[in-house]
């Protein structure tokens, strides 16, 4: 790997590329919370400021580091998925690698420089020796309607952790997406999972994100138990009111992947955790109705234009067939 040669030098998106950051009084984990991988997806960036806002002045109960940085500073100024290529999906090593040896100037997509520019933060994070863990949370939105969740990457430390923030887990869906940026920081040695907090405007949606950030924060013992109860109480309230009828991990079966041309167009009313049975019409594209594979619950419908998801239908983990891959 290219060592990095300017690590303290500002670069141009740099003012704007940290949203925020945090030093606690004591030791503890160093937190990295990640906003607006995609440009539509800025209530993610919003709820991660109003974390900051809330833990101001608190500094001194707060154990370890947080850090809390936008990701696609072009595509959140356009509200949109992207503006050349999908930054969520440029992660892999080779491309990185490429990113890093290439000047700005030269790299051939603006999700490709905003990625330059995010590494230089993120290097340094990476090189700040800590006996305690460094956790990444990507935060995200969804296109339809429904209840929040977590992409975790697999291992019990992450499920111990995430499932105290009551967010139905989905085990399965970051290894099959390629190219994250949540898989590059596992591979990594990263704590790292992915936040879906909810429909891009919903009105909840910031209030979830705020919610599990913070419930996180106290369960990875940066906010200390019993700091500010009642406001951790009402927090802790609001989530499992919005998921306690769910199921709590939940596994991939299928995901459908959308094709250059093909003209993908979700049928309308689906949400989130919505139970589709084998057979059900789902959407349509220029082959055809698309048809539900199996039974179980229907994940991230898409209904925007961009995206190469269609959709992914996910299985509660104890209805799961014996175990198709390990
Ligand atoms: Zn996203």
């Amino acid at each position: 790997m290219k060592k990095q040669t300017i690590p303290e030098q500002k670069t141009i998106g740099e003012g704007r590329r940290v949203i925020g950051s945090l030093a606690g009084g004591r030791e503890g984990p160093q937190v990295v919370l990640l906003a607006g991988m995609h440009g539509n997806e800025y209530i993610g960036v919003e709820a991660v400021g109003e974390v900051l806002d809330r833990l101001r002045g608190r500094e001194d109960a707060f154990n370890g580091r947080l850090l809390a940085l936008r990701a696609n500073i072009r595509a959140l100024e356009q509200k949109v998925r992207y503006v050349d290529e999908d930054m969520n999906r440029l992660w892999f090593p080779s491309i990185i690698r490429e990113i890093r040896s290439t000047p700005e100037h030269r790299l051939s997509s603006s999700e490709r420089r905003e990625a330059k520019q995010l590494l230089r933060v993120l290097d340094q994070v990476e090189k700040k020796q800590n006996p305690h863990p460094t956790i990444l949370a990507d935060i995200h939105t969804f296109s339809a309607e429904g209840a929040m969740f977590t992409l975790p990457n697999l291992g019990s430390e992450q499920l111990d952790l995430l499932s105290g923030i009551y967010a139905p887990m989905v085990l399965g869906v970051g290894e099959s997406l390629r190219g994250t940026a949540l898989k590059y920081y596992h591979n990594r040695g990263l704590f790292s999972f992915a936040l879906e907090g909810g429909q891009h405007e919903n009105s909840l949606t910031r209030q979830n994100i705020v919610a599990s950030l913070m419930v996180l924060l106290q369960q990875a013992g940066c906010i200390r138990e019993g700091e500010e109860a009642p406001e951790m109480a009402g927090f802790r309230e609001h989530l499992r009111a919005q998921t306690h009828h769910l199921p709590e991990q939940t596994e991939l079966v299928y995901q459908h992947i959308i094709e250059e041309g093909d003209d993908f167009v979700m049928r309308p009313g689906f949400q989130n955790f919505q139970p589709v049975k084998e057979g059900q019409w789902l959407a349509s594209d220029r082959y055809g109705r698309i048809k539900a594979q199996c039974d179980g619950y229907v994940l991230m419908p898409l209904y925007q234009a961009q995206g190469n998801d269609g959709f992914f239908i996910i299985k509660g983990r104890d209805e799961q067939e014996p175990a198709r891959h390990h």
